[in-house]
């Protein structure tokens, strides 16, 4: 299901509109703290600038309540920063589909680049508004979508746009691209083994996850305080560890459609505060003491993991083992990594929390994809399509 790419359209002396996901964090003074979003996207906009296009840049920053302008979300420092990284000058338009991104938008000439200001300053966006959509689609001549943090969602510029552009090209930019051929391509004919391992805070989250991966994987490997509740399940005991007891029904319900797939923990790093100074103990799966709670999962379990993982031919990878903020309760995240770095299989980690843990324990260079969208990722994980791809040109 490969898309029509933006390096596949002539571009020159084309408006293209492209959304991006600037969706950047910013700290009270406004300073970006963390431009990795730009910067994924350069690819995309040098494509177009390069080959003499004229572009226009949407996205949205954070959650700005309803209508009308919060200079807290403004992109204007985004567009100051993306700025210094093309090292050319950068408009920006303190509106949408107003006055001011009109003017800018018709004053550019071939190789410039402006960026609108923030669309969920518009209550057209989240609204997915045909009205709102129809005035950005007729500012450009080609649709770029490189926005993957947002493919799962429905907003206007994400749907509605495209859909208004009929007859106009509509295509990826190489971040979605990228996303596709890992999370879509990949899972939908894996080389096997093929294992995924699933792990965090609530299996609430995840259990839409953990039933498709059941369905695509050979193992799927459970780590995290989710563990427990599945611990619970089996009557096991979890001291005073993180659980959700209105969800063991559900937990049963996926061990018994997992017959021999599913891999709990054997056994269970415990502390008996949330606190690395806390007192520490290893015992086995089930048998947590009271006042204790599970923190990590256990070294055996660990050893057992990173085997399975080491002969795997495809990892898919969502969420931690255990607090891998706070060592050493970073053990168990820290070798499952490790054994998906030292592996050669085709490995795809999650965005959020997996992602950070892969990058704060320096093993995102060893794997084949660090996923850029943590609710985008996980959507694409449950097997969900999205509207905002499925839309877009083949190639
Ligand atoms: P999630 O966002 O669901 O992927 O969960 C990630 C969070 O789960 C991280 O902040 C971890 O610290 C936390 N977590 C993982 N294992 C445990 C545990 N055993 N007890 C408490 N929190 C945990």
């Amino acid at each position: 299901m490969a898309k029509k790419s933006i390096d596949a359209v002539d571009v020159a002396n084309q408006a293209v509109l492209m959304r991006v996901d600037f969706n950047v964090p910013l700290d009270e003074n406004q300073q970006i703290t963390d431009d990795r979003r730009i910067r994924m996207a350069l690819p995309s906009i040098r494509s177009v600038l390069d080959r003499g296009g004229k572009l226009i840049l949407i996205s949205h920053l954070g959650r700005p309540k309803g209508e009308g302008n919060d200079s807290k979300y403004s992109l204007a420092p985004v567009a100051e920063r993306l700025g210094e990284l093309l090292d050319q000058k950068v408009q920006f338009a303190s509106d949408t589909v107003g006055d001011d991104a009109r003017a800018k938008v018709a004053a550019l000439n071939s190789g410039e680049v402006v960026v609108l200001e923030n669309l969920r300053f518009h209550k057209g966006e989240q609204a997915g508004d045909a009205e709102f959509a129809a005035e950005l689609a007729s500012m450009a001549d080609v649709y770029c979508n490189d926005a993957f943090g947002t493919c799962h969602r429905k907003d206007a510029s994400m749907v509605a746009v495209p859909e208004a552009m009929q007859g106009k090209p509509k295509v990826v930019g190489h971040l979605v691209a990228k996303e596709i051929e890992y999370l879509s391509d990949v899972m939908a004919s894996p080389e096997r083994p093929f294992v995924a391992i699933v792990g965090g805070a609530k299996v609430s989250d995840k259990i839409k996850v953990i039933h498709n991966l059941l369905e695509i994987c050979d193992k799927v490997l459970i780590g995290g305080a989710m563990a427990y509740t599945f611990s619970l399940a089996r009557g096991g005991k979890v001291g005073k560890s993180l659980v959700e007891p209105d969800k063991t029904e559900l937990a049963a319900e996926l061990i018994a459609q997992a017959g021999d797939k599913l891999e709990l923990p054997i056994d269970t790093h415990c502390g008996d505060d949330f606190s690395p100074n806390c007192n520490k103990q290893v015992v086995a799966a089930g048998e947590i003491p009271e006042g204790w709670e599970g923190l990590d999962i256990g070294p055996e379990t660990a050893k057992r993991y990173a085997a399975i993982i080491r002969d795997a031919k495809t990892v898919v990878w969502n969420g931690p083992m255990g607090v891998f903020e706070m060592p050493p309760f970073d053990e168990g995240t820290k070798t499952v990594a490790r054994a998906i770095a030292d592996g050669n299989s085709t490995s795809i980690i999650g965005g959020g929390d997996s992602a950070a843990a892969i990058e704060q324990l320096g093993f995102a260079d060893a794997v084949s994809h660090v996923s850029t969208g943590g609710g985008a990722s996980l959507a694409m994980l449950e097997g969900q399509r999205f509207a905002a791809v499925d839309l877009l040109d083949e190639a």
